[in-house]
This record gives structure tokens, sequence and C-alpha cells, in this order.
């Protein structure tokens, strides 16, 4: 049982909607099995007002709160509040970590990072010299993108439902880390294209989220052994993943990086190793006790 004392550090998270997320049981699962004296809440700052996430953030201030999370919608606003943005958030864009440091509220982005971490770790996989198809141009895209980009992949493709959203990711990309990259639409020859003997591809859309709609992605093109990864973790095996497995590819689950980029917020926060073990086991728990 995590013990609240009155030398706590206090680790929290932003959101709108907040109420879902695993984060807190994942890390007051990790305090408590390092015993580290520290403990996570979730706060619900609305993006529309009366919340104000320029006020929320000077709560932080205000309250010594040691270091937070930062969700949905908030990963590019809280950019301009923080005292300080370390060059890779500040690359793509947005934060999902802070970290209070003498006083100075520093960002970080570790989505991407986390995301490469668990794939290494969980499939055996890293993008160096292999081709790499990514569905989706949104904020997670975003984040996956641009660390598999510093992996120095051999080719990447980006397909996504919205050519316009693709391609103006994949220029501005192309322009700070000068590689090429390929846009597809979701359908038709050039997916087809963009499939062709690809090593990875991972679902970065909210298509297969609560067991709603289905990716229609030629996966009899992938290389052998190739792995097919979602980002979605509700349901942990999506029907993407499902039928991935079903034809003998090793598939790769969202919890493995919502796990990876909170360990990477762990050690950054305690400056303990993480213990990944236990943290996914508590929000595979939490998971299991939605259903
Ligand atoms: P986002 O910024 O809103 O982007 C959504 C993406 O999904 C866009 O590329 C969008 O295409 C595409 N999309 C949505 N519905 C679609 C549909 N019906 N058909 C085709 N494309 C569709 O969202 P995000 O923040 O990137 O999050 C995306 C998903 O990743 C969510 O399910 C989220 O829960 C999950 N996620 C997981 C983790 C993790 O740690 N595992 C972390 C972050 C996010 P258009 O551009 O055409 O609209």
């Amino acid at each position: 049982m995590l013990k609240i004392t009155g030398s706590t550090k206090v680790i929290c998270i932003f959101g709108d909607p907040v109420a879902h997320s695993l984060s807190p049981v994942m890390h007051n699962a990790a305090f408590e099995a390092l015993s580290v004296d520290m403990a996570y809440v979730p706060f619900h700052v609305p993006a529309q007002p009366p919340g104000d996430l320029k006020r929320a953030v000077s709560a932080i201030r205000a309250l010594s709160i040691h270091g937070l999370n930062i969700t949905i919608p908030h990963k590019e606003k809280v950019m301009s509040y923080l005292d300080e943005v370390d060059s890779h958030a500040l690359a793509v864009g947005a934060v999902n970590t802070v970290v209070s440091r003498s006083g100075s509220l520093i960002g970080y982005n570790t989505d991407g990072e986390g995301y490469l971490q668990g794939l290494k770790q969980d499939a055996g996989f890293t993008p160096r010299g292999k081709k790499v198809v990514i569905i989706g141009a949104g904020g997670a895209a975003r984040s996956i993108l641009y660390s598999v980009l510093l992996k120095k992949p051999k080719e990447v493709v980006l397909v996504n439902r919205t050519a316009a959203r693709s391609a103006s990711l994949a220029r501005e990309f192309e322009r700070k880390l000068a590689f090429k990259i390929q846009t597809a639409p979701l359908d038709g020859d050039a997916l087809r294209r963009s499939a062709q003997g690809a090593h990875l591809v991972v679902n970065t859309t909210s298509i297969g989220l609560s067991g709603r709609g289905e990716l229609d992605f030629p996966m009899e093109l992938l290389a052998d052994g190739a792995v097919v990864s979602d980002i979605v973790y509700s349901p942990l095996e999506t029907a993407f993943l499902k039928k991935a497995r079903a034809r003998g590819f090793k598939t790769h689950d969202g919890l493995s990086m919502l796990v990876h980029q909170g360990a990477i917020g762990f050690k950054l926060w305690t400056g303990r190793r993480p213990p990944v073990a236990v943290m996914r086991a508590a929000a595979l728990d939490a998971l299991a006790a939605k259903k």
C-alpha cells in the first residue's frame, strides 16, 4: 500500500479527458515496488473554459509538484508555459513529460523513444537499415516518426487517410532531418507498394480502438519475419494484430509504448531504473478491471 507522508513528492497528469489514464496505477505501482516516496495523481484540466492550462502549470510551481505528464489535448500548448523544452521535444513539437528542477519546469517528449524501447525489448526490433511503414499522421505518429528517423532506417512510408496531413508532416521532418519520407493513401496501389518488403508496420491511428473499425492493410506483402505493431492498447490485441498473428507475423501491442514512455518519465523523476515488468502488470490489471 502506497504510504503518503509529509515528505511525499507529488507527480501528476493533466489531460481532458484524464479519468481513463492508466498512468496513475502504473506509476504508483512502480513507486511502491521500489519504495520511492512519491505519489501520482490525475488532474482533469479541461481544454475549454473554465479550463486554464496556464494557471494549472502555475499551480505546479506554487505547490512544488515534482513532475507531471501531459496528455491530450495539452501536449503542444503546454510548451509555451515551461521554462525549458529539450531539443527532441522541441523538434517533435510536443511535450508529454515535465520535471521540476530547482523550481524550473523542463519539458521532454518520451513517446517516440518509449515506443522504440518497447519495440526493441518486446519485439526485438530496431529500425536501423529497415523499411518502416507508419499508418497515421496525428500526434502519436509525429513522435514515432521522428524517433524512427533518428535511428537511420532504409526507407520510411507515412500512410494516412488525409493526404494533406501526411504530406505536411513528411515535408516538415524532411527539412529537419534531411531524410526522404514517402507518403501513401490508405488504399490502392500506392498502399500495396508501401507494404511491399516492409520490415515494420505500425498503426498509430485510432482505428481498432474499443474494437471499432479494422485496418485493411495488405500484410501478405510484408517481408518475411516482419513485425506488426499497433499503439492502440484497448483491446490489447486489436483486429489488426489478430490478423497479423494468424499470418505468423511477430506482433507488438500498444501497452508496450505506454509502459516504456512512462518508464523514461519514471527515470527522469526518480533517477532510478524503472521496474518495467511491475508497470506493465499494473496497467494490464487496470485494463482488465475496465472490461
Ligand atoms: P490524432 O492526433 O487525433 O490522430 C489520429 C490519426 O488517426 C490521424 O492520422 C487520423 O487520420 C487517423 N484516423 C482516425 N480515425 C480514422 C479512420 N476512421 N480512418 C482512417 N484514419 C483515421 O490522435 P493521436 O494522438 O495520434 O492518437 C492516435 C491513437 O493512438 C489513439 O487511439 C490513441 O489512444 C493512441 N495512442 C496510444 C499511445 C500509447 O502509449 N500506446 C500513445 C498515444 C496515442 P486523418 O489525418 O485522416 O484524420
